[in-house]
């Protein structure tokens, strides 16, 4: 059927795609990729012959000069899949302008799901699962980073990040000193790869911990929600609205 096929690639093992996926990959008029070279790849693996399909280059650099050619297929009637280089496509990567040039152009909008790192690595966390904010990547640091956990500090839930190798140790360091240095967390390195790494302990036994290592991979960094949160955030609003009242009655 024609359509916008959104297919969720492997976050590691090549294995972790659906059989549906694959289905999908085989059948689609025309293959759209963030990565054309990965999804070349990842068909080759599972025995997908590309013929004489059409693959387009779909990413965040080229994405107002490919979208064009990607409608004009769905408005001829073709079915397209669009990958991202490695898991669900728009988490943290391109797709979201597709996706929404497609709802707004009344065609057909199709998931087929899979992995992604976010919930892989909520489920290994150790930490509740029933209530959780994706925060994607925080800024690189400095003040900026810092101001940005502090957004996040009264979540009622699991907060969960992207992060480099090379900036874990200095956010780790931010997270312990902006949202509470006993807060339960989980670092989760090279999920679902051959060196996969899960550790688990407070903001500062895991601040301390990578602060003295140097790692490499892929990285979600994990944070529990912390004991302040039991106040609602329309109890904050309000104790702050009467300290602001009580402060101006004051002042005049
Ligand atoms: N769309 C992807 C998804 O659904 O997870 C995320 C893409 S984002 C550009 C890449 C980031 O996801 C990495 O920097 C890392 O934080 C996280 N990530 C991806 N694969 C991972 C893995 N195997 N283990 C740990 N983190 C991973």
């Amino acid at each position: 059927a024609p359509g916008l096929y959104l297919i969720a690639t492997p976050i590691g093992a090549a294995r972790d795609i659906t059989l549906r996926a694959l289905d999908i990959l085989g059948a689609a008029d025309v293959l759209a990729a963030e990565d054309t070279r990965s999804l070349r790849k990842l068909m080759d693996i599972h025995g997908i012959p590309l013929g004489d399909r059409p693959l387009v280059s779909y990413h965040d650099h080229n994405a107002d000069r490919a979208r064009p050619r990607i409608m004009a297929a769905l408005e001829a009637g073709k079915s397209v899949v669009y990958a991202s280089e490695a898991g669900t496509p728009m988490v943290s990567d391109p797709g979201y302008d597709l996706a929404r040039a497609v709802v707004e152009g009344g065609h057909g909008l199709i998931s087929a799901p899979g992995p992604s790192a976010a919930v892989t690595a909520l489920t290994l966390s150790g930490l509740p699962a029933d209530r959780f904010f994706f925060a994607g990547f925080l800024p690189q640091g400095g003040s900026k980073r810092k101001s940005a956990l502090g957004q996040y500090a009264a979540m009622p839930g699991t907060l969960i990040f992207y992060e480099s190798p090379k900036r874990v140790a200095a956010m780790l360091k931010d997270a312990a000193e902006v949202l509470g240095a006993e807060r339960q967390a989980a670092m989760c390195r090279e999920l679902t790869k051959k060196f996969e790494e899960v550790r688990r302990g407070t903001l500062a036994e895991l601040a301390e911990e990578m602060a003295g290592r140097t790692v490499k991979g892929e990285i979600v960094v994990l944070v529990g929600q912390g004991d302040s949160e039991k106040i609602s955030e329309v109890d904050l609003d309000r104790a702050l609205t009467d300290a602001l009242a009580g402060h101006s009655v004051r002042d005049a």
